[in-house]
């Protein structure tokens, strides 16, 4: 079972900076439930905080498909995460970690 961590703003919940709002990335939230049906362990985690990671979790159908994690700090393996997407890439807390491409013109 691979144990698989998804970043909140700028990741599964996406920053429109033209319109100033956020919007779902479904492609991203697709690959999310992809592994969720694989039968791996799914965590979600923000720099806001679990209470609101929790919020855009519910917000956006996750809530029976994902753990909510305290965000981890940078160098901080303890969570022992095979796989991250984070559009920080300074969160290198997984073995494995996709740097998520945060585009500024929208
Ligand atoms: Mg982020």
């Amino acid at each position: 079972m691979t144990r698989v961590a998804f970043d909140i703003d700028d990741s599964l919940w996406k920053i429109d900076r033209k319109h100033a709002r956020q919007v779902p990335d479904y492609d991203l939230i697709g690959v999310l439930r992809w592994f969720f049906n694989n039968g791996d362990q799914v965590f979600v985690w923000s720099a806001g905080g679990v209470d609101y990671a929790q919020m855009i979790v519910d917000k956006l159908g996750l809530t029976d498909m994902v753990k909510v994690i305290p965000k981890g700090k940078f160098g901080n393996k303890q969570l022992d995460i095979d796989l991250t997407f984070d559009d920080d890439k300074f969160e290198q807390i997984g073995k494995v970690n996709v740097v998520i491409r945060r585009d500024e013109k929208i």
